[in-house]
């Protein structure tokens, strides 16, 4: 009888081979009935429509944030899509994708009483939903009155218009900051507080840049992989192809997940990591390789920080000649880092010729990671030691072994250390730019830069990034809150955003936040939870509907109207310019979507020699010649955009904070503290497959698949409170609660739940998911960058209602 986590044996639970399988079963049965039977219909709806000489195809980009920008095609009859499915991409054969989400997303866009279909102006209270319809002038002339209001009584600056991820096309996505920024008013650099930002810091320490990874394809040439808090087969299911088809060629699949997730359920094995553990278990099995010498001292030396020489009085990198320094082990004396046959040292204590103590920074990460034993991590990660071990083991010797990181890992307090820690396990195990190795953040997709997921642009944007000169700031969105709350933001502008929705601590913004801001406008297609809070709501348009840009390496895509507008709706880019127009800056803004986008296509870059505009409507994508269409990945030049010019794990500037190597800290809401004696149960959410945060999800289609969110709790905890599947149940603590159906699993570990992410107060029973987070500023994060809202650190208790 096998035992699959040491929190499941601290419980008495015993995790049997056939209720381990049930639980796989679940999750895999679950997936199959809810996509192919949908995918079945639409495979018959299109082969109907082929028959249809009356069907066009008009092409899309699917701009939601899963990142996977998929080509779709849409069969368009009548000015209705009724049906879409994927689109070519040319020079990848294997790679055309569309989901159910974007398979049905017609039956939402589509659909009127879904859609804001007028400018709607506030006439009851604030979240009461009573609007009345005005005309579009109107609108304008009120938005720009209230702009040049503010301008006039406070300044340009206490006018912000705040974005996150709604619609990744170029126009939809820029429009609001773009207007923003000519105002001369406050845009938001938004990762921190939609929680993307921690994955972000952590690369940008180790790598010198916030994205970077390997082409799925290249797993082809792993021995292992381990997906690390990563849901490829929901949230980037264009990817888990190539995953099946490496464990196929034999590459074992380890996923590390707190759920058993639908990725997990397909893997070689399932580790249920307590959340916010993972650097204690990198740590962990950095500590078994070193103390085993496993670890790649070669790699370390050649492209780490690993042998610089660190200070002991300051914990500052010694200078030499102004440049880093090693010790040479040849001439046993300090060089510069670089000198032509020096020996580097990766251990030691030296001292200089000057009298200066100092050490290879490697000795810190050694030690930081020695006080990581198996007993230590396997306790502090609620997993079996052997299953510690084993991992451990097979991360080191199954050479080349690739990680592909994901955000479900960062979203906590610290939220840098998850990836920072991942990635130096990588280095330490020498898999850093070697393929069929990495440790990934984004990438998937091939590109034109070889670093997947990242392109080197260059369209004709100039005119569309001359924001006229205005004064115009930049905050970080940590800031938001605070902002409001001392009265400096007297207009706020939410385009592209179900905010309410998707940050932290809802009760706050609804109750102690927005009440501070004087004129709230928020444009968005539908209506959702924000919308009912604006003063004035807008009409936006999707992707359907619009003239927009979207790139994926190497492919260029177009966004163009296949379907008649849905009421008075305009693009945020029309909306923009009107009241561009209004506020004096019409010169500015003197383009339709359409000639934008004409406009950004004129290049002289030779890749554009012979693109053609009507081919390109017409098939919806453009192949760049130089796009690279092979499997790349990243660093394999070994080359770091880090201050040491190395894969960089000692950062100097975090010393003063004691986190100058990677490091496992505790959950600020900590079940095993105080709080934790009153609200026992961590509470995480999770990225589904019905939906991409607050879109799709509620069309007849994925309703098979899941109507309501619900909350994904041990039959442990479950049975200890008296509660069965299917029950209602109330989840609480002091900032709030919501009312949801228990999911009563096996596939998640005692003493942690689980909530899908973007469902929204009508779909809950009662509140909502986000009525239970907390949004507390980290002032390390605020050192490196700014603070990711750590949707994870939350304590609740549950009980039966
Ligand atoms: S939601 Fe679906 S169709 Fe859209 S980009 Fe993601 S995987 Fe592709």
């Amino acid at each position: 009888m096998k035992k699959y986590g040491k929190g499941f044996a601290l419980k008495t639970v015993k995790i049997t081979r056939r209720t381990f399988i049930k639980g796989v079963g679940a999750v895999t049965v679950t997936s199959s009935l809810g996509m192919s039977g949908a995918l079945r219909g639409d495979t018959r709806r299109a082969k109907a429509t082929e028959a249809d000489e009356s069907v066009k195809y008009i092409h899309s980009c699917c701009t939601v944030n899963c990142t996977s920008r998929c080509h779709l095609k849409g069969h368009v009859k009548n000015g209705r899509i009724v049906a879409v499915t994927p689109g070519l991409l040319p020079g990848r054969d294997d790679y055309p994708n569309a989901c159910l989400r974007s398979m049905s997303y017609a039956q939402r866009l589509q659909d009127p009483t879904q859609r804001v279909l007028y400018p709607m102006k506030r006439v009851g209270e604030r979240g009461e939903g009573k609007f009345k319809q005005i005309s579009w002038d109107e609108a304008f002339e009120l938005i720009a009155s209230k702009l040049l209001e503010t301008k006039e009584k406070h300044g340009a600056h206490a006018a912000s218009f705040f974005t996150m991820s709604g619609n990744l096309a170029k126009l939809a996505w820029e429009s609001t900051t773009r207007l923003g920024a000519t105002f001369g008013g406050t845009t938001y650099i938004t990762e921190g507080l939609m929680g993307d930002h921690g994955a972000s810091m952590g690369m940008n320490l180790v790598f010198g840049q916030a994205r970077g990874g390997h082409d799925t394809r290249d797993y082809m040439n792993s021995k292992l992989i381990i997906l690390w808090g990563r849901n490829i087969a929901d949230t980037h299911t264009s990817e888990m192809r190539y995953i099946i088809k490496a464990r196929e060629n034999g590459a074992k699949v380890i996923v590390i997940d707190p759920r058993q997730c639908s990725s997990a359920a397909v893997a070689d094995q399932w580790i249920p990591i307590r959340p916010q553990t993972d650097p204690a278990l990198a740590l962990g099995m950095m500590n078994y390789m070193i103390s085993r010498d496993l670890h790649d001292k070669a790699w370390l030396k050649a492209n780490s920080c690993g042998p610089l020489l660190v200070r002991e009085d300051d914990g500052q990198y010694l200078r030499v000649n102004d440049g880093y320094a090693v010790w040479d082990e040849k001439t046993k004396r300090v060089v510069p880092a670089g000198t032509a046959d020096a020996e580097p040292a990766l251990t030691g204590e030296y001292v200089t010729a000057e009298g200066v103590k100092c050490h290879p920074a490697f000795v810190d990460l050694a030690k930081e990671a020695a006080k990581y034993t198996i007993p230590v991590t396997a306790e502090i990660c609620g997993l079996e030691e052997a299953m510690v071990e084993q991992l451990a083991y097979e991360y080191a010797t199954m050479k080349p072994a690739g990680i592909r990181m994901g955000q479900g890992m960062q979203r906590v307090y610290n939220s840098f250390a998850p990836f920072r820690t991942v990635a130096t396990l990588a280095a330490v195990a020498g898999y850093i730019g070697i393929s069929g190795g990495g440790a990934s953040h984004m990438g998937g997709t091939a590109s034109i830069n070889p670093i997947p997921g990242v392109t080197v642009p260059d369209f004709n944007f100039a005119e569309w990034s001359n924001t006229g000169g205005a004064p115009f700031i930049e905050k970080n969105s940590s800031q938001l809150y605070n902002m409001i709350e001392n009265e400096e933001v007297k207009f706020l502008w939410i385009g592209v955003s179900n905010f309410i929705n998707q940050s932290p601590d809802a009760n706050r913004v609804i109750g102690e936040i927005l009440p501070k801001v004087p004129f709230i406008v928020n444009v968005d297609p539908f209506w959702t939870w924000t919308t009912k809070y604006a003063d004035l709501v807008l009409p936006g348009k999707t992707h359907w509907e619009v003239w927009d840009i979207l790139v994926r390496s190497p492919w260029v895509m177009v966004d163009q109207p296949a379907i008649e507008t849905m009421g008075e709706s305009k693009s945020d880019c029309e909306i923009c310019s009107e009241v561009a127009k209004r506020v004096g800056l019409g010169h500015l803004w003197n383009k339709t979507d359409e000639e934008w986008i004409r406009s950004f296509m004129t290049s002289e870059h030779p890749a554009f020699a012979d693109f053609d505009w009507d081919t390109w409507v017409k098939e919806g994508i453009f192949a760049r010649p130089d796009g690279i269409y092979d499997a790349v990945f990243a660093f394999e030049d070994q080359k770091y955009k880090t201050p040491t010019g190395k894969f960089e794990f000692y950062t100097e500037r975090l010393k003063k904070y004691g986190q100058e190597v990677p490091a496992y800290t505790r959950m600020l809401e900590d079940p095993q503290g105080e709080l934790g004696k009153k609200y026992p149960l961590v509470c995480i959410n999770y990225h589904d497959r019905v939906n991409v945060h607050t879109q799709q999800m509620l069309y007849p289609a994925l309703k098979i698949v899941a109507s309501e969110p619900e909350i994904q709790i041990n039959t442990v905890d479950a049975e200890a409170r008296g509660i069965k599947h299917g029950d209602i149940v109330k989840v609480f603590n002091d900032r709030g609660y919501c009312m949801i159906k228990a999911f009563v699993m096996e596939g998640i570990a005692p003493g942690i739940t689980a909530i899908p992410n973007g469902w929204t107060p009508d779909q809950y029973i009662e509140g909502n998911m986000q009525n239970l987070t907390h949004f507390t500023i980290n002032p390390v994060e605020e050192f490196i960058s700014q603070t990711n809202s750590a949707f994870y650190d939350v304590l609740v208790e549950v009980e039966k209602v």
